[in-house]
């Protein structure tokens, strides 16, 4: 696969206008203080009364109406949460963009489901870090940054590759290392990763392995360092140095019970169900279900939350956390990542 650095892009084709950067969440104040100091003139679009208004004039950047910065703009960076583009692309974003401007989004949902429709005449691109804000944020202060992903879904000005590796390299991408994607491939790896690995399928794991040990008479205590505690110093290995550097660090026996054990518990019984988790993605029932929750007031949503949150495993651990004082001092850094 290509990787595109510095030398792959032209940051004039984004330089050359002000970018406006719609929401100052996890992605907005990270892009938005990126692109400044890359040269950029920039504009943060709020809503009325924006609580993030003060945040971000307190970092030095000038704030705006969202239809005033969509306005002012050559490209319009939409980093508000997915469920909110549709209104906001709608009414404030859309009136408000001329031929040849671009809007970019950083996660393809809300365009490849079509719950925004950008006219024809404007390019639409993606640039998606595949890392939190403050990451994206505390590796380009160093002279780094975060690889990321970019593609194209509506090229109207015949430049619009060319925006979205500008716009990569102006956020840090391109020093890292970018990748060239598909709307598509993008928002369904994104998706099918979320369900069925990261967050769906790592808390189903945990909890099933806490409940095999309670159930079987063990303490709720031991059961939750063993299957949800211990798991950060497997993932940090993981993370750092894939299945070897894990391999390296734990013992043989825990290495014989993986090679052993692991096929016993995934196995294809267990891939056939990621099967049918990826085809809900591809064929959209997902999508559809999400925003029909979503219009119906999300109270499905809030039941299903309750109920995993009431999973015992959480009792036992936030009294075993309150003896990790570490933890205390870390509970506001934990960021947004999937
Ligand atoms: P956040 O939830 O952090 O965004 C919050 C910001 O959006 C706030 O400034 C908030 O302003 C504003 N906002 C929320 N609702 C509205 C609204 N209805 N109208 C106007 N402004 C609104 O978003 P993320 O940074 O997590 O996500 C942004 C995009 O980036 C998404 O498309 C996401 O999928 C993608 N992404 C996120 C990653 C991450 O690490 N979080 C990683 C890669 C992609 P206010 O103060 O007014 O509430
Ligand atoms: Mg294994
Ligand atoms: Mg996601």
């Amino acid at each position: 696969m290509k990787v595109y650095n510095d030398s792959d892009a032209q940051p004039a084709k984004v330089k050359s206008r002000p970018v406006a950067v719609i929401g100052y969440g996890s992605q907005g104040r990270a892009h938005a203080l990126n692109l400044k100091e890359s040269g950029c003139e920039v504009i943060v679009g709020l809503r009325e009364g924006s609580p993030s208004a003060t945040k971000a004039q307190a970092d030095g950047l000038k704030t705006m109406p969202v239809a005033e910065a969509a306005k002012a703009a050559g490209l319009v960076a939409l980093l508000t949460p997915d469920m909110s583009h549709e209104t906001i692309f709608a009414s404030e974003i859309a009136p408000n963009m001329e031929a040849g401007d671009a809007l970019l989004v950083a996660h393809g949902f809300t365009v490849l489901y079509e719950r925004i429709k950008p006219a024809a005449d404007i390019d639409v691109i993606l640039v998606a870090p595949k890392g939190p804000g403050d990451l994206v944020r505390r590796e380009y202060e160093r002279g780094a940054g975060v690889p990321c992903l970019f593609a194209v879904h509506q090229d109207a000005s015949g430049d619009a590759a060319a925006k979205a590796l500008a716009y990569a390299s102006l956020i840090g991408g391109t020093t890292a290392g970018t990748l060239e994607t598909s709307f598509r491939e993008e928002t369904e790896t994104d998706l099918f990763g979320e369900q069925a690995v990261l967050c769906g399928g790592a808390t189903e794991l945990v909890a099933a392995g806490f409940e095999t040990l309670v159930d079987a008479g063990y303490a709720p205590e031991i059961a939750y360092y063993e299957c949800l505690h211990e798991l950060k110093l497997i993932v940090d290995l993981l993370y750092e140095g894939g299945f070897a550097k894990m391999h390296e660090f734990i013992s043989e026996t825990a290495i014989y019970g993986d090679l052993v054990s692991g096929p016993r518990v995934i196995n294809d019984e267990t891939r056939a169900r990621m099967r049918d988790v990826l085809s809900d993605i591809r064929d959209g029932t997902f999508a559809r279900n999400w925003i029909a929750e979503n219009e119906a007031g999300k109270t499905e949503y809030d039941r299903m939350q309750k109920a995993d949150l009431d999973h015992p495993i959480e009792a036992t651990g936030r009294e075993l956390r309150a003896m990790m004082p570490w933890l205390q001092a870390d509970k506001n850094s934990a960021k947004k990542a999937a």
